[in-house]
């Protein structure tokens, strides 16, 4: 046998990184706690499920197209969508979720000694991104839950090339306003990247909310992401896009890897756009049962954090990872918050009204068996 050198072979940004564990399949999670059912509320999935059109795509999916090849990129996803928001279709590049796209840019703008600006919590994949890639992730500390433009417009220096900005943001519901995101862009002034993630533009009820969309044509420095996952319930195909100027565009796809949007995902996405009723019916929902989470956390008396998105923040007291086990004891599933610097704070998706009263009751047992109510 040989001895790898690891040592030496690894780079250490790599030695430093840990790696993300995704959770374990639901069978295998449900014989751990042993629970007969789980309702899953960790991951913003939309629970009304995909548009109707997209499911019927995904149902009537013929068998022998999946030993065909997709549409390396996208070609009339790109289309269709240039046609909506009046863009070219060489303005939009498709990634295996939105989560690909992500990598895309920072490696199409980074090298060693360059830096990324985000904030210290929000999604964490742009942080990761930059440093299990050798870039230093420069995270500016949230004000009052939301972005601090000018904080990060303050650490900008000359090796700074993107960024992020995640509007509205998860997890905490913050968003700028068109105003905010204006002052924001005419202060970069073109000097670097600014990626605006929308992942969760479509719930946005917030009439002063900017479709960053629009803006591409007076800024073109900026890039946007967009998302099937969460409106539109295709995560498990994963599907997501970017859209910026042009010229950055172009650079960017020098990095991505054609054929990573499989075929089923891009005809059910397709599917979707436009689907104006799915999105209301959604929106609604959201709306609804963020609004019964709220009242029933607050008669609980405890601190809350929600604004625009699926999703609701909770202040326990109690560790989220003690409060996630006894969740998953009776059923529920949430995000733990300490990974997002947000310590004894848990995160729940807005799910099915059973799923919330599930929730709900179980965090109220905790509670009562704690003798915290
Ligand atoms: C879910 C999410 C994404 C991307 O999800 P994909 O499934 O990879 O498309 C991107 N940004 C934010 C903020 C998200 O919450």
């Amino acid at each position: 046998m040989f001895d790898v050198p690891l040592g030496r072979l690894v780079p250490d940004y790599i030695k430093r990184f840990e790696a993300y564990i995704p959770s374990k399949p639901d069978p295998e999670l449900m014989k751990l706690y042993n629970v007969g059912h789980l309702w899953r509320l960790n991951n913003n999935e939309n629970p009304l499920g995909p548009p109707e059109g997209s499911a019927r795509i995904i149902e009537g999916f013929p068998p022998p197209r999946a030993s065909i090849y997709p549409s390396g990129d996208s070609y009339y996803l790109r289309a269709r969508l240039a046609e909506m928001f009046g863009l070219d279709p060489d303005q939009i590049i498709f990634g295996n979720g939105a989560n690909e796209a992500i990598a895309f840019v920072i490696k199409a703008f980074c090298q060693e000694g360059d830096n990324i600006i985000t904030a210290d919590r929000t999604f964490a994949v742009y942080e990761w991104v930059a440093e299990f890639s050798g870039f230093e992730a420069r995270l500016v500390p949230l004000k009052d839950f939301g972005f601090d433009d000018e904080g990060m417009l303050a650490r900008i220096d000359e090796r700074t090339k993107v960024l992020f900005v995640c509007n509205p943001n998860n997890p905490t519901g913050t968003y700028w306003d068109e105003p905010r995101l204006r002052r924001f862009l005419d202060a970069i002034a073109g000097r670097q990247i600014v990626v605006v993630d929308e992942a969760y533009c479509e719930f946005v009820e917030a009439p002063d909310y900017p479709d960053a969309m629009r803006l591409l044509k007076e800024y073109p420095n900026l890039v946007t992401f967009r998302t099937f996952s969460k409106m539109y319930g295709l995560a498990g195909l994963r599907i997501g896009y970017l859209a910026g100027g042009r010229d950055v565009v172009d650079v960017i796809r020098r990095t991505c890897i054609v054929y990573s949007v499989n075929t089923v995902a891009q005809d059910a996405a397709l599917a979707a756009i436009g689907d104006n009723e799915h999105v209301l019916r959604t929106r609604r929902h959201v709306k609804d049962e963020k609004a019964y989470l709220l009242r029933e956390l607050g008669g609980l008396g405890l601190e809350t954090q929600a604004g625009e998105g699926c999703y609701v923040m909770v202040k326990l007291p109690l560790s989220d990872t003690l409060a996630y086990r006894q969740l998953m004891a009776k059923g529920v599933m949430i995000r733990t918050m300490t990974g997002f610097r947000f310590p004894n704070w848990i995160r729940v998706s807005v799910g099915v009204h059973e799923a919330m009263e599930a929730f709900v009751e179980g965090l109220a047992g905790i509670l009562r068996e704690r003798g915290t109510i």
